[in-house]
């Protein structure tokens, strides 16, 4: 099939006025642009970068939702407070109550929401720290973020809602804290303000600015990233200017399979791991529950001196992942006839790796993981030949910290007032995942706050 390609608006149809400014053309700006829309307001999308889609470009696991029709086909039989408690356990008990809450009890509504426009996420697998299949993806298991991306430019292409890109917004405007415009950098460099009394902040997180990364984060500053180039917190300085708070900027995640042996940084989806990968050091072993939170499997990764390790895998996983077929093309995969050969091509001792995968598969069929207490992703024997290996190490991936926002998706000052017109969503804020996001939360939390700011911003507006 055809790639479809989506053309953004021409610079010269940028009006004055709009009833609401989005920045940013991730996930929770074209959701929220959709969902303003489709409650009759006239917004429009302001993107600084010429590609559409932000790090949800990039996202290639899945979308997590607790009580949906997709588990029950599936007999999983799952709970919002369930849901609540895993993500509560995973961010260290330090997630906002109130925004988790809402998240927890409207990510299956979400998931409706986009069967009702067309976009179906049938499939499920689990990501690390959840107990349950609650990680929803296409059926064709294509990688969950261009999937999305794609069929919301359908849409916003079909609803005629303009898109700019090449355009970067560099101040809000606001006056005695009600938002009253926005200053935009346009594609010639001018500079042009658009009035409007609604701002939805979509602008993403900071993974790729080193400043940042180091004014909060300094032990973390040689790390490389699996983020976009333009992740660069933009959205933070220009909330601070209209007198937003910021929350949680410390709390960094770094994700723990991340190949890096080219110029570019590959994230090794937690599909892989959740469909029944091990992880093993140089010396062939297992040392951690590779479903473990990512806080955790990185803290056992670097332990060793190397800071690396192998994922292995065999035939069956390769089948079940279709990313896997993505990781070979760009040479991320050692392939082994047999595990013998496998180990040989990694320079890994085979006897021992050969054990491992014994004791590993013995594990699988017992559902019992003496060692680390592993319970999930324990679904397929690793003994399908070939066999597979990817060396994968640590890297910058998440920022949970950023726009104090409340369940409204609305703004908060210091004082905890709200700034009246100034919403947002999605990475640029902190709060939700605590000191830890859970893998397949992030897409949701575009998905329920881009909505819910678009909702709420009409209600503003109709006030
Ligand atoms: C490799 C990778 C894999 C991932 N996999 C998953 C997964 O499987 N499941 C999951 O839940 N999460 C995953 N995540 C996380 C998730 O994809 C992101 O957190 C989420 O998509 C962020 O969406 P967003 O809409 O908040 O921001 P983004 O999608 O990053 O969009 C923000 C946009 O705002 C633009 N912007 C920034 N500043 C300005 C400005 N001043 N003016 C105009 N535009 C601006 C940016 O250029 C960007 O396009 C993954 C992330 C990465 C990097």
């Amino acid at each position: 099939m055809a790639k479809y390609i989506f053309k953004p608006t021409a610079i010269s149809q940028l009006s004055n006025n709009y009833d609401v400014v989005i920045i940013g053309s991730g996930a929770t700006g074209l959701v929220s642009a959709i969902q303003a829309y489709e409650l009759g307001l006239k917004p429009v999308i302001i993107e600084k970068m010429d590609t559409l889609g932000g790090n949800t470009n990039r996202a290639s696991s899945g979308m997590n939702a607790a009580e949906t029709s997709v588990q029950l086909k599936n007999h999983i039989v799952d709970s919002y407070e369930d849901f609540y408690n895993d993500t509560f356990i995973g961010g260290g008990k330090t997630n906002d109550p109130d925004l988790l809450k809402y998240f927890t009890t409207h990510a299956a509504l979400s998931i409706d929401w986009l069967a009702d426009h067309g976009i179906k996420l049938d499939s499920l697998t689990i990501t690390g720290g959840m107990k349950t299949r609650r990680t929803h993806r296409p059926d064709s298991m294509a990688p969950i973020g261009n999937f999305l991306i794609t069929s919301f430019l359908k849409i916003i292409e079909q609803y005629k809602i303009p898109v700019f890109n090449n355009t970067k917004v560099s101040r809000l405007l606001s006056n005695d804290n009600v938002i009253q415009g926005v200053e935009l950098k346009l594609p010639d460099a001018s500079t042009k303000v658009v009035n409007t009394k609604s701002i939805i902040l979509a602008t993403g997180g900071f993974g790729a600015n080193k400043e940042l990364i180091k004014k909060y984060r300094n032990d973390l500053t040689n790390y490389r990233t699996t983020n976009q180039d333009g992740a660069t917190g933009d959205g933070l300085g220009l909330a601070q200017q209209a007198g937003a708070s910021l929350v949680d900027m410390q709390q960094i995640q770094v994700h723990p399979t991340v190949y890096q042996e080219t110029s570019h940084t590959y994230l090794i989806g937690e599909a892989v791991r959740g469909e029944g990968a091990i992880l093993v050091n140089q010396m062939g072993q297992r040392f951690v529950n590779e479903l473990d939170t990512r806080q955790k499997v990185t803290d056992a990764i670097n332990n060793f001196a190397q800071g690396s390790a192998y994922l292995i895998f065999d035939s069956n996983v390769r089948k079940k992942v279709p990313a896997i077929e993505f990781y070979d093309m760009i040479g991320a995969v050692v392939h082994g006839s047999d595990l013998e050969e496998l180990a040989d091509n990694i320079n890994v001792d085979s006897k021992i790796l050969a054990d491992t995968v014994s004791k590993w598969n013995h594990s699988v069929s017992s559902k019992t993981d003496a060692l680390f207490n592993r319970s999930t992703g324990m679904n397929t024997l690793l003994n399908a030949s070939p066999y597979y290996a990817i060396h994968i190490a640590p890297a910058v991936h998440y920022t949970m910290g950023g726009v104090k926002i409340n369940h409204k998706a609305q703004v908060l000052n210091e004082k905890d007032d709200v700034i009246k017109g100034l919403f947002a969503g999605g990475e640029v804020t902190g709060g939700l995942h605590g000191n830890n996001r859970i893998g397949g939360n992030s897409i949701a939390e575009t998905i329920v706050f881009g909505r819910q700011a678009g909702q709420q911003a009409f209600k503003y507006l109709s006030d």
